[in-house]
């Protein structure tokens, strides 16, 4: 294959997709060969190849930077930053949603308040609760009790991640507890582990162009294009569709590069540049942990941020860390409130606010994983649980899109936290000539 840059790689089978997926229909085939499953093929496998990896990679990474920092106050230190830089951008995220969503008003067009116009049928309803079921709740409690599975080994395969994060941060925590020689060994198993982790992901990524044209293609395909129905409830969602971007739009361009440009010191139009096969990939694949393995390699190897803040921060990111999600969850709550005519007060806003920080800490870093959020959020306030699903449904048509979007918001922020933290620790190597090698 002739030497094209992997975004460019990236971004030529997305354009390709779109295209492919647009001519085509759910029963096409080429050469006798069904395209809607080849396409779902290709994707799954690329999905599958990243997902195999994320147990090890995040196990190893994490003991290895716990271990790395050195002891009780490296690893204070460098937590209450990695906290602290979570909660604010996270928060700052949410209020650029308040703020947005309270001057556009989506959820009332022309005087009347939309869940009067899109009339939601039982179907909608249905489904809208069938993607909330079946998933644990995330309450407030619930985040911390995950936090200690009662198996670590049932935890990690099932994706629990906040059980698996915690307990490889014991782990690397008290390996440096130990005598000294059991120590070193115990190091270098986890450290040549996460370094054969790494050659894997480079291996995978040299798919990616193929399996996100999969995923993307068959995205494409399989909308149901004749449909007049979807078109009419997107046209009536198109202000709470512009809102929900403009509030990313502003956080991605504006919020993240200011904080990069004042507190690091970085050049946010290289970091933007370092971070773009990490972007495409999260918004192609709607998965902040499938992308993980990318965020790493793209952090160390095109940011120049060390093995010792990234194998830290970016693991601990990508499942606590949710800018563009808390922003979403944030928008859609106050959005489905207008939509069914409640007038929220100061307080109502408040909580909101509040619950969607809390919540988006324990979305899972997998597609469509906010609904359930906002289901917990919407009965806080005190809606019923009819009227939320409904409010749901609204909102589903164009949740794939929006969740594309503000993956990529999260796994950015996530990225701008390694730099700046990894700044803050002194760090020499970060993007000083754009492609620093680790
Ligand atoms: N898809 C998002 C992520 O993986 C989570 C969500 O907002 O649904 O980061």
């Amino acid at each position: 294959m002739p030497k094209i840059k992997l975004h460019w790689q990236i971004l030529i089978a997305i354009v390709l997709a779109v295209f492919i997926g647009y001519l085509t229909n759910k029963e096409s085939t080429f050469l006798g060969i069904h395209l809607l499953s080849a396409f779902d093929f290709l994707g799954s496998m690329f999905m599958n190849a990243l997902k195999m990896i994320i147990v090890p990679l995040i196990v190893a990474s994490i003991i290895t930077g716990i271990a790395g920092i050195g002891g009780t106050q490296g690893l204070g230190r460098m937590g209450g930053k990695t906290i602290l830089y979570y909660m604010t951008t996270s928060l700052f995220a949410i209020l650029i949603g308040l703020v947005v969503v309270n001057t556009i008003v989506p959820g009332v067009v022309d005087g009347e308040p939309i869940g009067e116009v899109i009339k939601v049928s039982e179907e909608q309803i249905a489904e809208a609760k069938n993607k909330v079921a079946g998933k644990e709740s995330s309450g407030i409690a619930d985040i911390f009790l995950r936090m200690v599975p009662t198996n670590i080994v049932k935890a990690a395969s099932e994706g629990q991640m906040l059980g698996l994060i915690f307990f490889s941060i014991l782990f690397g925590f008290f390996i440096t507890k130990i005598p000294e020689a059991y120590a070193e060994s115990q190091y270098n198993f986890w450290q040549g582990t996460y370094e054969v982790m790494l050659k894997i992901t480079e291996f995978i990524i040299k798919f990616a162009p193929i399996g996100i044209f999969g995923l993307i293609a068959s995205v494409v395909l399989g909308l149901d294009k004749e449909s007049d129905d979807i078109a009419k409830i997107v046209e009536a969602l198109t202000k709470f569709t512009i809102a929900v971007l403009l509030a990313l739009g502003f956080h991605l361009f504006i919020t993240m590069p200011v904080m990069l440009k004042f507190l690091a010191r970085v050049n946010p139009l290289r970091h933007y540049k370092a971070m773009a096969p990490a972007l495409l990939t999260s918004f192609s694949t709607a998965s902040s942990s499938a992308t993980l393995p990318l965020t790493i390699e793209c952090v160390e190897k095109n940011a120049g941020v060390s093995n010792r803040t990234s194998s830290f921060v970016l693991p601990l990111g990508a499942t606590i860390n949710m800018d563009g999600t808390a922003l979403y969850e944030c928008v859609v709550a106050i959005f489905i409130f207008q939509a069914f005519g409640y007038d929220l007060t100061f307080t109502q806003q408040f909580l909101i606010v509040l619950t969607a920080l809390l919540t988006s800490v324990g979305v899972a870093g997998i597609p469509a994983a906010s609904l359930v959020a906002i289901m917990i959020i919407l009965q806080a306030v005190g809606m019923d649980e009819a009227t939320a699903s409904a409010g749901l449904a609204m909102v589903i048509v164009v949740d794939r899109v929006l969740d594309m979007c503000r993956t990529a918001v999260n796994v950015f922020s996530d990225s701008c936290g390694a730099v700046i933290i990894g700044k803050s620790e002194g760090e020499q190597g970060i993007l000083v000539d754009g492609e620093a090698s680790r």
